[in-house]
């Protein structure tokens, strides 16, 4: 009888107390490198790990709020709305999933559109949501980016968009996949139109994302340590059937062999962005800072897409130079 009790027996006896020390006291371990940090700590450093550099993820709102000038964003286009043409259902429909992720996120789509002020200048910036259904492309995405693009060329606009995302999403099939072409078709009218599109990649960015818009930027900056790919590493893994190396599509490895122009961190990224944004548009700002300090009559940089051979002349010239230097120093 005594055996049956206590299988049968429904709650435990004991009650577990819970007084004010045992709520959240600030404190988080860092999921890299397993130290104790402080969510303050964290919010005074972009959210990166002060012990070990892991940039840990951060809303679409807030890096909207990094990257513009305080106060000057626009959001745009949030009159597009998603339906559900196929009546997709998996473990539950998708309508449900949409809505769930509507009221967890207060968003109502995977991105922010609109137009800011950048240092001063004026930019369309595009940010996606990975925290609405995985930042996944779907058509309401797409479209959005689409006409964040066509406004970007009909204003004259430079392009940004950051990217972190699961990919095209499943749930809408070949609507989402057809994102893909209209992004990129969109992209290519901005770069006959010789406005400048930087594409941010930050942690993860894969799939459809990846394979479309994002790899597409005139400069493709990346996080540190992010993953970027298009397949994971597991399903690269089960159909090579081989292992791949460790640091496989993440920023580093991909720079290394030439997919990204460049890593930075997140700290200077609004500072980076903006410079290649000033030093593609030509202004005043750009002309300054440009390396060797050269005057802007003998600088073969600016109306740049003419004057390549100078440019290439010119970066020899100054090779020549550096080694000279370097060569009288070591005599
Ligand atoms: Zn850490």
């Amino acid at each position: 009888m005594g055996f049956l009790r206590l299988f049968s027996r429904h709650k435990p006896k004991i009650k577990g107390k819970s007084t004010k020390s045992d709520s959240f006291s600030g404190w988080v371990k860092c999921t890299s490198c397993e130290e104790m940090v402080h969510t303050h700590e964290l919010k005074d450093n972009y959210n990166c790990c002060p012990k070990c550099n892991y940039h840990c993820r951060i809303s679409a709102t807030e890096r909207v709020a990094m990257l513009s000038d305080e106060g000057t964003f626009q959001e745009l286009f949030t009159e597009i709305h998603g339906t559900d043409p196929l009546e997709f259902v998996d473990s539950q429909p998708y309508i449900d999933r949409m809505k769930k992720a509507k009221e967890k996120s207060n968003r109502s789509e995977a991105v922010i559109a609109g137009t800011c002020l950048l240092e001063k200048q004026k930019v369309a910036l595009a940010v996606l949501d990975f925290s609405f259904m995985g930042g996944s492309m779907g058509s309401v995405v797409g479209e959005r980016l689409t006409l964040l693009i066509e406004h970007a060329i009909s204003h004259s606009l430079p392009l940004i968009i950051v990217s972190s995302s699961g990919g095209a999403r499943m749930q809408e099939s070949i609507f989402s996949l057809m994102q893909m072409a209209k992004t990129a078709a969109a992209l290519a009218k901005m770069h006959n139109a010789k406005l400048p599109y930087i594409s941010i990649l930050t942690n993860p960015t894969t799939g459809g994302v990846t394979a479309s818009f994002a790899s597409l930027g005139d400069i493709i900056i990346a996080e540190p340590d992010a993953l970027i790919g298009f397949a994971g590493p597991r399903v690269v893994e089960q159909t090579i059937r081989e292992k791949l190396p460790e640091s496989a599509q993440k920023s580093e490895f991909l720079l290394e062999k030439g997919m990204i122009d460049c890593i930075t961190e997140r700290r200077e990224l609004k500072a980076k962005t903006a410079f290649f944004v000033q030093f593609l548009t030509g202004n005043a700002r750009a002309k300054q800072d440009l390396p060797g300090s050269m005057s802007e009559k003998d600088s073969p940089f600016l109306n740049s897409s003419s004057k390549l051979d100078d440019l290439i002349a010119a970066s020899k010239k100054e090779r020549e130079k550096n080694r000279i230097h370097v060569l009288s120093e070591v005599e």
